[in-house]
């Protein structure tokens, strides 16, 4: 495992962009919704450095990129929502590559009754983006590279991790 992205520096930037959220809504009550799985370590570090009336929810992508599915099909689950009409949420994902997740699931909470959606992720890949998607708060943005650890997985493993790293052949 290399090592890209330290759980201090991660800790670090966390708390700047916590700041910038709290800046953004300027005392707002906000619905924090996360995107499972990934966003989980995120979503909870973030969180608590948010000093505004907050609530949290869930909601379920998953796009099916196996040899067997139709590839760029995304589901989205939204049974963990609640009631968000009216509400300014902060989407929060792992990280943002084609671009697809979070475009269609900006347009799944307008459709359900949102006041406004702003989007934070935690990374950002150069050069993969497909659709035009412009996140409000970006951690880090990183080379083209398969991330694992603080979320993110290989198999559904390695989200433990405090750190980020790039998994090396035979791992
Ligand atoms: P997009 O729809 O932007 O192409 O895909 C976003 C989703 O793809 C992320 O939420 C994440 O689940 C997955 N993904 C994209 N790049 C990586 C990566 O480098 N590592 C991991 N573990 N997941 C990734
Ligand atoms: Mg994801």
């Amino acid at each position: 495992m290399e090592v890209l992205i330290t759980a201090d520096r991660i800790q670090a930037r966390v708390e700047e962009l916590a700041t910038e959220i709290v800046c953004a809504y300027d005392g707002k009550p906000v619905t924090v919704v996360g995107i499972l799985t990934g966003c989980l370590v995120f979503t909870a570090d973030l969180i608590r450095r948010i000093n505004l009336p907050l609530r949290v929810a869930f909601i379920t992508a998953s796009s099916y990129r196996g040899e067997t599915v139709v590839p760029g099909r995304l589901e989205i689950r939204d049974e963990l929502l609640p009631d968000i009409t009216g509400r300014h949420i902060l989407l929060l994902d792992d990280i943002l590559d084609t671009g697809k997740t979070l475009t269609r699931v900006v347009a799944h909470l307008i459709d359900r009754g949102a006041a406004s959606v702003k989007v934070g992720v935690l990374l950002r890949k150069i050069g993969r983006q497909e659709v035009p998607f412009e996140p409000d708060f970006v951690g880090f943005t990183i080379p083209d590279k398969f991330v694992v650890g603080y979320g993110l997985d290989f198999n559904d493993e390695y989200r433990h991790l405090p750190f980020v790293g790039v998994l090396l052949s035979g791992e």
